[in-house]
């Protein structure tokens, strides 16, 4: 039963005071305006009206922050693992008692079904906790003994970085950044997406109120080419961990060249989804249909193609088509709705430009393909039906709840198309035959792969991508390798011999 009224009721009382006092920076445990106070309007997908002005963070701004990060790091860095443990569940209990206004802000901000922004917060604050209970450990490392030298690694904390986050998902898929960086000791300069603005000051609120010190963790609110640009050049920033879009990365890491950032990458993909013959059918369709109209297809991980083996693709289109057309578009407030609006006019224009390429191309509308009519961003659910990988349907990342379905004879074949691509973040095969999963597992081009199952997530497990999918993996103890610097620390344990220079007559 739809509980929009409900809902919009509620949200109200969050957006009044968005709305009076708009949002501003965050910088050394402080809300801020822009040094020359300009701002930027914050829209809903759902007409796209502007709701409040948001603070448009320029250099100067970031400079400002990138300094009090720098100020604070002495002291995080110091700090001990288990208060840096306590305060990261402090920092989730907050967010879990918030869960509730940040999901229903996030869904009108950001145009996502609340019944997914309901369980982001809950993601977010589990990431929060994950990182706190590594934060004793982060600064562990190994013992190398030699006869001579006993040698043991170290690690420290690599000083105050930058982070840069997407609209799709903001508030979870910036704690996935933010709670490994504060776990290790760094400090941060947060810079969230300029389409979804309003959930980032709350996590920076929260994190502050649940006793993060001042300067620890700054967010500068504006636009990539401005605020971006400067966070991913300033010199007191030591890292850059991005999500985003792969040319976005290219632009990163030229920008970040002169002061030798290190970076962390997590970037697009084109992900296929493998149905073999031998598979459990239904459950594979309803993984193949939830990883991409799920989060209104706005997923790095979605599965944007599935290549399905020819003897069973007809009936496999088939049930796949009458899923799309019955998912239920509408307002994202609405706990029924399975997809809502995309983020911006601008990305509906770069979807809507597939409903032109496809057909022209020669694929087959199965479901969809067209804008939904009235205000907002809204498409419809669309599946592209007989396409091969030519396409530009088959290589580009939309970014959508569009799916492409391609057919395919043999292993290799699938193994030869679903590598066809330049991104390789995940691939998903379904099959009754283990061997042959495995095969397809290790031969894949992909950082991620899921044997019969979806995305199903366990932290402490590598996350990221080959090729232009991404630099770097996040989750466990690998986010501890970015956000660290290694340490070798040899002792001799006796008097080795030393060789000898600038004794006369040896
Ligand atoms: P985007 O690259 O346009 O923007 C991401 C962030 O980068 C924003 O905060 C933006 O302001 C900033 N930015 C833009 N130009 C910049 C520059 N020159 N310097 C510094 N910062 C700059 O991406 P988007 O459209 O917000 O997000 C969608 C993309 O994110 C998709 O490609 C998606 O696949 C990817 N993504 C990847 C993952 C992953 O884990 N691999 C997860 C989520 C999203």
């Amino acid at each position: 039963m739809s509980d929009l009224a409900t809902n919009l009721e509620q949200l109200e009382q969050y957006l009044e005071p968005v709305r009076n006092h708009g949002i501003s920076h965050f910088i050394n445990g402080r809300r801020v305006e822009s040094t020359d106070n300009a701002t930027f309007e914050a829209t809903t997908p759902i007409d796209n009206s502007a709701f409040c002005a948001v603070a448009r963070g320029t250099a100067q701004d970031i400079d400002i922050a990138a300094k009090c990060a720098a100020e604070a790091f002495p002291d995080w860095a110091a700090t001990s693992g288990a208060k840096r443990r306590e305060i990261l569940h402090a920092i989730a209990d907050a967010i879990v008692a918030r869960a509730e206004e940040i999901a229903l802000l996030e869904s009108y901000d950001s145009g996502q079904p609340l019944r997914f922004m309901k369980k982001a917060p809950l993601r977010a604050a589990e990431n929060f906790r994950f990182f706190a209970d590594r934060a004793l450990d982060a600064q562990n490392g190994l013992s190398m003994p030699t006869a001579s030298h006993m040698n043991y690694t170290v690690r420290q904390p690599i000083g105050p970085v930058g982070i840069i986050t997407p609209w799709n998902t903001p508030f979870m898929l910036s704690s996935w950044k933010i709670a490994p960086a504060l776990a290790a000791g760094c400090t941060i300069v947060h810079k969230p997406a300029e389409w979804s603005p309003v959930t980032a000051s709350l996590m920076a609120e929260i994190m502050f109120d649940a006793g993060l010190p001042a300067g620890v963790a700054n967010t500068v609110h504006g636009f990539g080419e401005e605020a971006g640009v400067a966070l991913t050049k300033h010199k007191a920033i030591k890292a850059i961990a991005f999500i985003g879009e792969s040319s976005t990365g290219s632009k990163i890491m030229a920008q970040g060249a002169e002061t030798l950032k290190r970076v962390h990458f997590e970037l697009g993909g084109k992900n296929p989804v493998i149905i073999f013959d031998d598979a459990d059918l239904d459950r594979a369709i309803d993984a193949a249909v939830f990883m991409i109209y799920s989060l209104n297809g706005e997923r790095c991980t979605s599965s944007s193609r599935v290549l399905i083996q020819r003897n069973i693709y007809a009936e496999v289109v088939e049930k796949i088509t009458a899923r799309a057309k019955a998912v239920k578009v509408g307002h994202p407030l609405d706990s029924t709705t399975e997809l809502g609006p995309l983020i911006h006019p601008r990305h509906l224009e770069k979807v809507k430009s597939y409903f032109q390429s496809a057909p022209a191309e020669g694929a087959r509308v199965a479901a969809g393909g067209k804008q939904v009519e009235g205000e907002g961003n809204y498409v419809e659910p669309t599946l592209f039906a007989d396409a091969n990988q030519t396409m530009r349907i088959a290589n580009e990342e939309v970014f959508g709840p569009v799916l492409t379905a391609i057919p395919f004879d043999s292993e290799e074949e699938a193994l030869e198309i679903a590598n066809a691509v330049d991104y390789g973040l995940t691939g998903y095969v379904w099959t009754g035959d283990m061997a042959r999963g495995l095969r397809m597992a290790h031969s894949l081009e992909a950082g991620m792969i899921w044997v019969n199952s979806e995305n199903v997530r366990h932290l402490p497990t590598p996350f990221g991508g080959m090729k232009a999918s991404g630099i770097g993996r996040d989750g466990g103890d690998y986010s501890f390798e970015f956000y660290m610097e290694q340490k070798n620390i040899a002792l001799a344990m006796g008097a080795h011999a030393i060789p000898k220079l600038g004794i006369t007559g040896k």
